[in-house]
């Protein structure tokens, strides 16, 4: 199955805090530039006919208002951390106008999560209005969502395994900092990769700005932009313009399409 046109929307790319971070008074979470705000990570995948999107950030609610979006297919799951999931209650709202449930597709570990973070979900007597969801348990197999086809890449996040995604000729892939070579194959081809950049120190869980640069240039994908970025990093501009040709990082509300 080809892949149709998709367009990329960034409904948030920041760390677990987001940027600023409370009563953080540092130069980047003080900054006047409108690309040092940065949400929960999270983005929106849309073809002509399917849309969906990867995480439920706490800030869900307010990245569905703010890129006006109406109607939502899916939600896909890359691990069970409460920067990924907190915003699922909100899907409520797609509930009742679609007057459907939700269709979650995550790992089983993520899935076991889910049901034991939001267990009045999935309560036998619900409370009326309570999120309507329906789990599906995804593997490393290649499944299909409307007309977009996903191949899920297994990365690790420390010892959690987390799953990346591929969408035709873009991966998206947050909250790693280890690629196994099988998986890495994967990626390979893809004309861009997104790919989280924590900050410019080694971390225990997550790319550096320097691995990640090497993790881009090992697989040669032509395009990457970084996510997942700390107020540690330092202020958008100044590290843009430091970056190598072909990679970016990617700010809030940015658009692609591939
Ligand atoms: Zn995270
Ligand atoms: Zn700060």
């Amino acid at each position: 199955m080809g892949s149709p046109p998709l367009k990329i929307t960034f409904l948030g790319t920041g760390t677990s805090t987001g940027i600023p971070m409370i009563a953080c008074d540092c130069i980047v979470c003080t900054s006047a530039d409108a690309k040092d705000k940065r949400l929960r990570s999270s983005i929106m995948v849309e073809s002509e006919k399917t849309r969906i999107v990867i995480d439920t950030t706490p800030d869900f609610r307010y990245q569905m208002l703010r890129e006006n979006v109406k109607y939502l297919d899916a939600v896909l799951f890359t691990h069970p951390h409460k920067d990924h999931i907190a915003g699922l209650d909100d899907v409520r709202a797609f509930n009742f106008f679609q007057q459907q449930a939700m269709q979650v597709y995550a790992n089983q570990m993520t899935i076991d999560a889910l049901m034991r973070e939001f267990a009045y979900a999935f309560a036998d007597k619900k409370y009326p209005g309570v999120p309507s969801l329906d789990l599906n348990s995804i593997v490393l197999d290649p499944f299909i969502i409307g007309d977009i086809e996903i191949t899920p890449i297994q990365v690790w996040h420390m010892k959690m395994p987390v799953f990346g995604f591929r969408f035709g000729d873009f991966t998206y892939i947050t909250d790693a900092n280890r690629i196994e070579n099988d998986e890495k194959e994967k990626i390979r081809g893809s004309k861009v990769l997104v790919v989280n950049a924590l900050r410019k120190e080694k971390h225990i869980s997550h790319y550096s700005l320097e691995e990640a640069i090497d993790l881009v240039l090992e697989l040669k994908v032509p395009k990457a932009y970084f996510t997942h970025i700390s107020h540690q990093l330092g202020k958008h501009a100044e590290i843009e313009k430091r970056l190598p040709e072909g990679i970016h990082l990617s700010y809030d509300g940015l658009k692609l399409t591939c």
